[in-house]
């Protein structure tokens, strides 16, 4: 039986907001059971926090943001990619800044948190959404879906004007394994004659060589070149991913994309939760043909705010 997991220790990092510029630090700390991805930060003498869950969901342009109250964080979709892809189901995050640092524009630094912590197995089973019945969102040429599968997995395909992109495909079975070694190291892309255009919109204003692909004309500005040749769909994968994590509960179900992006993403996380007849709970260990727990009526978008632990400390 799988059971729920968070981390041994803490970790931290420090860098630069991709799209705000400004400077900003995470920890990733432990937490109880049934907690879920928590933010959590210092607003005056208190302590706010906003569950990783699509109730608090901003903006979706450029980057997946979350917002309570005045309480706003942008870019949450790669660490919380890394946490999902690796099977963290109770994690704090505390935030110095308003944007979760943009490390190398991949999910690696975060991962490497999680590593350098150590992943801690907690007593609780842990519960999975299984999907019975397909389910799509649609916005013209781009979609998503996700179909029945008996183990969780994801097809991507993107298509890009560009010679280096064009028509890609990633295939990739959602394990920590293969997560941490084909999805993680694939690093946030965009166009060159794009970047002035998101800079007047007060976007991008972090971006840089150092943690974005640039593609010009017909190559790339980067001098180092790309870690796959696929790079962008992986990276497509990476932020679904991410995505996916604010439905609050691993999916066992065939997720598959075609050019989308995280407006669609999270518009199928709110299309699953409104549809229960498409999907069942589970919990660890069962296959969904015998012994089925029926908690639909107790699964719930809004979690509530966890008591913060006394030994919550700041940055
Ligand atoms: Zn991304």
């Amino acid at each position: 039986m799988r059971h729920q997991q968070t981390l041994e220790t803490s970790s931290f990092l420090s860098g630069i907001g991709l799209h705000s510029g400004n400077p900003g630090s995470i920890a990733i700390h432990p937490a109880p059971v049934n907690t879920g991805v928590v933010f959590v930060k210092h607003i005056a003498d208190q302590i706010q926090s906003c569950p990783a869950n699509i109730t608090f969901l901003g903006q979706t342009d450029h980057c997946t943001t979350l917002q309570v109250g005045e309480f706003d964080i942008q870019t949450v979709e790669h660490v919380l990619s890394a946490l999902a892809g690796l099977e963290v189901d109770n994690a704090y995050v505390e935030l110095l800044g308003s944007e979760i640092p943009a490390a190398d524009g991949s999910s690696t630094p975060f991962v490497d948190m999680i590593y350098q912590s150590g992943v801690l197995i907690q007593e609780e089973p842990r519960k999975y959404l299984k999907i019975v019945q397909p389910i799509t969102v649609e916005d013209g040429p781009r979609s998503i879906s996700v179909l029945p599968s008996a183990l969780p997995q994801i097809t991507y395909f993107i298509d890009f004007p560009h010679p280096l992109i064009q028509q890609q495909e990633y295939h990739h079975f959602c394990t920590p394994h293969e997560y941490g070694k084909n999805i993680a190291g694939a690093r946030t892309f965009a166009f060159q004659k794009e970047v002035e255009f998101l800079w007047s919109r007060g976007l991008g204003l972090g971006g840089s060589l150092h943690n974005t692909v640039v593609f010009a004309e017909t190559g790339l500005v980067n001098d180092d070149d790309l870690r796959f040749s696929d790079e962008c769909v992986r990276h497509k994968v990476l932020d679904l991913i991410g995505d996916l994590s604010l439905l609050g509960i691993p999916v066992i179900g065939h997720f598959i994309a075609k050019c989308a992006g995280h407006a669609l993403h999270t518009q199928l996380v709110q299309a699953i939760i409104h549809n229960p007849d498409k999907w069942i709970m589970l919990n660890a260990g069962e296959t969904g043909k015998g012994g089925i727990l029926n908690e639909k009526s107790s699964f719930n978008s809004t979690i509530c705010l966890p008591e913060l632990q006394p030994a919550f400390h700041a940055l």
